[in-house]
């Protein structure tokens, strides 16, 4: 037992209308029990406001229901066309930023060194980062795993203090789990987050014990408790299962029972 907060984090990637997103957060808040663990919604940008009001309606705390973006730009304002920034996010109470989820960076060509840059200016600005890593299936079958998280990882948070390094999240992603139903078993998951974990410890000492790992790729209600129950495994990041509300309920029922 560990004192990291168990997260369930909610990708919604390019799904949900503003109207849609409001339905579903005033059902899965209705029916959220307050407990331990922390639901983050990551709607699409035009479902922030929605998302953000039916949250606040909903009076739950933002240590149970929280809520914020899938994307920013690290720069704070200028000639960046389609781009926002994390003041922007931050005016809508945003909370939360992914930084490197691994469709950014194979679709939209991000770099280790730009994920870096975000993962840095959204600890300056008060979001909390949920920086992701992972490999793909050619890089685990080249035997190049740790070489990948060790690389990703250091890019990554290449400039921040340890006291900073603690204010972030991170989420282990193995590309090849990510929307392909093909999840990577409790072992695989928990060597790779137990490695993570090394690595923060070169970076951080101790510390590192307070930094939470998610899993993802592939979550669903019917793997989740052998996952989360992992001792380095500190909740999910979760896209497709994360869609209806009674799914998203059943993922955080697992995350409670493995907090305890
Ligand atoms: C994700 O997009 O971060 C993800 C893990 O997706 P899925 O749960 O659908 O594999």
């Amino acid at each position: 037992m560990n004192n990291r907060k168990m997260i369930l984090a909610a990708n919604w990637k390019m799904n949900m209308t503003a109207a849609e997103a409001t339905a579903f957060v005033k059902e899965y808040s209705a029916k959220l029990a307050d407990s331990k663990v922390i639901t983050i919604i990551l709607p699409p940008l035009t479902a922030i406001p929605a998302v953000a009001s039916a949250c606040k309606s909903s009076g739950k705390s933002d240590s149970v229901l929280a809520y914020g973006a899938q994307n920013y730009y690290f720069t704070q304002s200028g000639a960046f066309t389609g781009e926002v920034s994390a003041d922007m996010l931050k005016e809508h109470a945003c909370g939360y930023v992914i930084c490197g989820h691994s469709e950014r960076r194979a679709i939209f060509g991000e770099s280790d060194e730009l994920v870096g840059k975000k993962v840095a200016r959204a600890i300056e600005t008060g979001l909390t980062p949920i920086f992701c890593i992972g490999e793909t299936l050619e890089e685990r079958e080249g035997g190049k795993l740790e070489a990948v998280l060790s690389r990703q990882v250091e890019k990554g948070l290449s400039g921040l203090t340890e006291a900073q390094i603690e204010k972030v999240i991170v989420a282990y992603e193995p590309v090849w789990a990510i929307g392909t139903g093909v999840v990577a078993t409790p072992e695989q998951a928990e060597e790779a987050h137990a490695f993570v974990r090394i690595l923060l410890r070169k970076r951080m000492g101790e510390t590192c014990e307070k930094v939470s790992i998610l899993y993802g790729g592939s979550v669903k209600p019917d793997n989740v408790d052998s996952l989360v129950t992992q001792p380095n495994i500190d909740g999910a990041l979760v896209g497709g299962a994360s869609l209806k509300v009674n799914s998203l309920l059943a993922l955080h029922v697992g995350c409670v029972k493995a907090a305890g």
